[in-house]
């Protein structure tokens, strides 16, 4: 009982494989609110934070990640509030860069919002309802840009938009790790493409996913929902594909 009053009001830390990659789930808003995820990679270079939950987070993150090293980077999937939010804290609590790809630079720096750019009004509703309530990235100051099929730390770089303009998602080739960000969730379990009422531009999203279906990936790992683990994952992957570009 005690364990689950804990998990409720601390972020929950899953290790996915020892010293190497390790999940940490967050709510918004806190106790009641939606999970959102951020992961530890740790490689060569030492560990690296994927996405970083809302502004609120930072504190939490920090403290959960402590035991298992030393964050040494951010970086950030796309530039939605609920994994960008707390970059700002993050990177000027540890001193460290946030990267993020070049046209998401914009976002974090606040330069520009999401909800102004061109694509679905649906979602841009959404997400101007989100600048208006509070629900926004603070500025990021130590952003560095990222480009298609770069390597940073080991991991391999690839430029997925559609979700938001400058929507990245990462492989790691030593845990076989897909970190697709929200352009697919694993919220019922089993990946399916992200929900379009979030994706300014769906049909650039279904197009550019087609990067996916050649990686030799074992792991899925969305901004929203649990891992998903399977050796036939790249024809599962392409699967998704086949049916969504049909
Ligand atoms: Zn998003």
């Amino acid at each position: 009982m005690m364990t689950k009053v804990l998990h409720l009001i601390k972020p929950s830390v899953i290790t996915i494989q020892p010293d190497k990659l390790w999940q940490i789930t967050l709510r918004f808003p806190p106790v009641i609110g939606m999970e959102t995820n951020c992961w530890l990679l740790n490689g060569e270079q030492g560990l690296t934070l994927i996405d970083c939950g809302c502004s609120s987070h930072g504190e939490e993150i920090i403290t959960a990640s402590r035991a298992l090293g030393e964050i040494k980077r951010i970086i950030i999937t796309h530039g939605h509030p609920d994994h960008a939010g707390a970059a700002a804290a993050i990177s000027r609590a540890l001193n460290i860069p946030v990267f993020a790809h070049e046209e998401e630079i914009c976002f974090l720096k606040g330069t520009k919002t999401v909800s102004a750019e061109a694509g679905s009004l649906i979602c841009k509703c959404i997400l101007w309802i989100g600048d208006r309530t509070g629900f926004v990235i603070p500025k990021v100051e130590n952003c560095l840009p990222l480009q298609d099929q770069e390597e940073i730390a080991g991991i391999k770089i690839l430029y997925t938009p559609g979700h938001t303009p400058g929507s990245i998602s990462l492989f790691d080739t030593t845990t076989r790790a897909l970190f697709c960000g929200d352009n697919l969730h694993t919220m019922f379990r089993k990946p399916v493409m992200g929900h379009e009422w979030f994706t300014l531009d769906k049909s650039t999203r279904d197009g550019c996913l087609r990067k996916y279906q050649n990686l030799d990936v074992t792991r899925l790992l969305a901004g929203h929902g649990k891992p998903y683990e399977s050796g036939a994952l790249p024809k599962e992957l392409k699967d998704i594909m086949d049916k969504t570009l049909r």
